[in-house]
């Protein structure tokens, strides 16, 4: 079992109090291995060391800290496997799912790579003669980076990676439940030749790290992916000293499978989109919306595949759903079950712990009869809960889906073009798909969602580069003499 440390301004160091945590894998339960509890010195420490390196990397052309980046991408490309298979161990996705994940990550990594040669401002022409405009990409920063266990190294990746090829220098602070990935990918960057103090590592616990983070005033800007509730914690708290602040946070995403539908197709998506990542996505479908005019045979043939789910050790290649991330997780969703049989929906199939090995494994679980106001239809549950609601018409669908406070990923199935189109127009969330479930998002398109989801940023795609940039507007006047903007202008 192995013992990891701190990376702060190049170095492996331990925490001021030499304390640690542990991590386990959640389908079997066994060590894995001991981290530093980073104490708010030790973050202290990884500011000033971000800022000390700020200038030398802002300065440093794009293109050569591109090429930096395009070096780590080969390296993950070259470890994809021993990073997916790490990646099972430590958070539970089945094998399949973590080399998505990891292969997400080598994406973002190009593709912000690629970026160092564009980082594209405007030019526009001026009101007046011999006046030149334009905007210009400045880094923001020391930038502060707090991200979830859901997608390990994915989500870091799609934060670090545009972040470093901005110019930006970064304090970074990994879930605590799935760290080991953080590491591997702060030491492939290091090996691809990032100077030190450009990216420090903090691990250990929320309140203390990240908060630690969110209250320093050196740190110019926090990018966040978690729940809402921290997010809204940390948003309040930034705001004390003007910090900008990118959130992604949860979601209640809905399917609409219209009486037009391909039902097979139907169901192949929302099998994948509810029971994928055990429900573990911001994106999991955990509400599908069918007409009433195919609920029932969409209901028996959808529990018939369900029962055909293989839980077990993501290692496996047969297994088709690996353990929730820890035992709070499988609290909270046995919590939603008996909440659900409550608010008097029907609990169709699944409910219960399960699984072949110690560790937290949960049934694939269908709730009918649900109304889109029971709680099990409204809040984030984050686990293989799905509701089935049925529906009269297309409006009141999309009204259904509309319902909640979140608003990130929602998805129809219709072989109709108006009610696609409908769907796209209506639907209030920041990602819609046609005819496939509602995961899946491809690295060079935005991310992100409406309402409670977020503050309106999108990560990846051309908008990776606006989270982590600031714009300069630059006026450059040749004439020689002094022009009054709206002043001096010839009016016709
Ligand atoms: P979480 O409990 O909010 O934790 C997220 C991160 O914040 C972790 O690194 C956590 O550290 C840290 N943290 C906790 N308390 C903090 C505080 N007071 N100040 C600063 N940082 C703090 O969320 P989670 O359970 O890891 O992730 C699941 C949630 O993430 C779900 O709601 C899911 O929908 C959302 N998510 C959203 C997206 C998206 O792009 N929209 C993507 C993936 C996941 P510790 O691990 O040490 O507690």
């Amino acid at each position: 079992m192995q013992e990891y440390k701190l990376f702060i301004n190049g170095e492996w160091v331990e925490s001021g109090t030499g304390e640690t945590f542990d991590d386990f894998n959640p389908a079997t339960l066994e060590l894995m291995a001991r981290l530093q509890k980073a104490t708010v010195n030790d973050v202290q420490h990884a500011v000033e060391s971000a800022e000390e390196a700020f200038d030398s990397w802002s300065s440093k052309p794009a293109p050569l800290r591109g090429k930096i980046l395009f070096r780590a991408a080969q390296m993950l490309e070259e470890r994809k496997e021993k990073l997916s298979r790490l990646m099972t161990q430590e958070m539970g996705k089945i094998l399949k799912e973590a080399r998505g994940d990891v292969q997400e990550a080598i994406d973002i990594t190009y593709y912000a790579a690629g970026e160092g040669r564009r980082l594209l401002g405007e030019t526009t022409p001026s009101e007046m003669p011999d006046k030149f405009c334009m905007t210009i990409r400045r880094p923001i920063g020391v930038v502060g980076l707090i991200t979830p266990w859901n997608f390990p190294l994915a989500i870091p990746a799609w934060k670090i990676m545009p972040a470093l090829i901005s110019g930006n220098t970064l304090v970074f602070k990994p879930a605590s439940d799935t760290p080991l990935l953080s590491i591997e990918l702060v030491s492939i960057l290091t090996e691809a030749g990032l100077p030190k103090g450009v990216l420090n590592l903090v691990t250990g616990e929320g309140n203390t790290v990240g908060g630690a983070i969110v209250h320093n005033k050196k740190v110019r800007a926090v990018s966040f992916t978690g729940s809402m509730e921290t997010g809204i914690r940390i948003s309040r708290e930034a705001s004390n000293d003007m910090k900008r602040v990118s959130l992604e946070l949860g979601g209640k995403n809905p399917i609409i499978v219209m009486d037009d539908a391909d039902l097979e197709l139907a169901i192949d998506g929302v099998l994948w989109g509810a029971f994928g990542t055990t429900g573990q996505r911001c994106t999991a479908a955990s509400r599908v919306i069918v007409h009433k005019k195919i609920l029932a045979v969409f209901q028996k043939r959808f529990i018939e595949r369900t029962k055909k789910l293989k839980l077990g050790n993501g290692l496996d290649e047969r297994t088709d759903m690996g353990p929730l991330i820890n035992n709070q997780q499988l609290q909270k969703v046995t919590g939603y079950v008996d909440i659900g049989i409550e608010e008097g929906a029907k609990l169709a199939f699944g409910g219960k712990t399960a699984g072949p090995l110690p560790g937290y494994f949960f049934e694939p679980t269908i709730f009918t009869d649900v109304s889109p106001d029971m709680r099990i239809a409204q809040e984030e549950i984050f686990g293989p809960v799905l509701s089935i609601i049925s529906t009269d018409s297309l409006n009141e669908a999309i009204d259904i889906a509309n319902s909640v406070v979140y608003g990130l990923s929602s998805s129809i199935y219709t072989d109709n073009i108006r009610n696609a189109f409908k769907a796209i127009e209506k639907l209030d969330t920041g990602i819609t798909y046609i005819n496939a479930p509602t995961i899946g998002a491809e690295i060079h398109l935005p991310f992100g969602g409406t309402k409670a989801t977020g503050n309106g940023t999108r990560e990846a795609g051309t908008t990776a580069i606006e989270e982590f940039t600031e714009i300069k507007t630059v006026y450059f006047d040749y004439s020689g003499k002094l022009q009054k903007a709206q002043i001096d202008v010839e009016q016709v």
